[in-house]
């Protein structure tokens, strides 16, 4: 089984008016060379349906140098209308967010969860501070 210490937080960096599901982010990591498809381990739809990417016991690819030894969780959204970066979870996205990190460190007790940014500060995703948010997940 792979170490994990780090489950990684990102949005799919899509308009309100624009889908991503997980079938959707396979073709695009395809088109970009991922051999094996989507780089996440789970999708968050804005219903709040959680759909399966890589299996976690596979490596991910979502976050360069710490794919490894992590997991990679992406909401659907991002982006507000004008495509600017924004905190767009939906309740029901929330929930279910909170619902998967909360299983998620059960399998992996001494994980930490963070935000993409929080390892790549060039970047604005997953648009909220993740790490603040759950630290009271244990
Ligand atoms: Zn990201």
């Amino acid at each position: 089984m792979r170490t994990i210490t780090l489950i990684i937080i990102h949005c799919s960096a899509v308009k309100p008016n624009q889908q991503s599901s997980a079938a959707d982010i396979d073709r695009w990591h395809r088109a970009r060379g991922f051999t094996r498809g989507i780089g996440y381990h789970y999708v968050i739809r804005r219903d709040g349906s959680i759909e399966p990417g890589r299996p976690e016991e596979i490596i991910g690819a979502h976050c360069q140098g710490h794919n490894k030894y992590s997991i990679g969780v992406c909401y659907e959204g991002g982006l507000d209308l004008n495509g600017k970066p924004a905190d767009t979870r939906t309740d029901a996205q929330k929930r279910s967010l909170r619902a998967l990190l909360t299983d998620l460190r059960k399998s992996y007790p001494s994980s930490l969860i963070i935000s993409h940014h929080d390892l790549n500060p060039g970047k604005a995703c997953p648009c909220f501070d993740a790490a603040q948010e759950y630290a009271d997940i244990r």
